[in-house]
């Protein structure tokens, strides 16, 4: 390996990572910097993870609607991971997405809804 690309991908010597995100719920992080400060071990480094955004999605839904929570998540190593939004539903159905596709996603989602409640209000007049 070059030294240009040791500084590119990092080497196992990399130190973990120790920070925190400021999302990052303490009653709900698991992550263990110290299981990684010999060089990446897959599995052992737990999780930052944000708290629970509980998503009631309430009437409308037959028969049962369903609930499920969203929360922020990201891997331990010894570089910086990329964060993800996870949307689990009724304990099954489960989502995962890097932020960065999440922002766009929703921005659209936004304008969708907020156009719908437009017309819907029309619709009401
Ligand atoms: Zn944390």
């Amino acid at each position: 390996m070059s030294e240009k690309s040791r500084e590119i991908f990092g080497t196992p010597k990399t130190a973990p990572d120790q920070q925190h995100p400021a999302w990052c719920n303490p009653s709900r992080c698991t992550a263990d910097p110290s299981t990684q400060a010999d060089g990446y071990r897959s599995g052992v480094g737990g999780e930052h993870r944000s708290a629970d955004v509980p998503l009631n999605i309430g009437a409308g839904s037959w028969p049962i609607p369903p609930t499920g929570v969203a929360f922020l998540t990201e891997s331990v190593a010894p570089w910086r991971c990329s964060t993800f939004l996870r949307i689990l539903v009724d304990g099954g159905a489960e989502l995962s997405m890097a932020i960065e596709s999440a922002g766009p996603l929703f921005a659209a989602l936004t304008d969708l809804v907020t156009s719908g409640l437009a017309g819907q209000e029309a619709n009401w007049r």
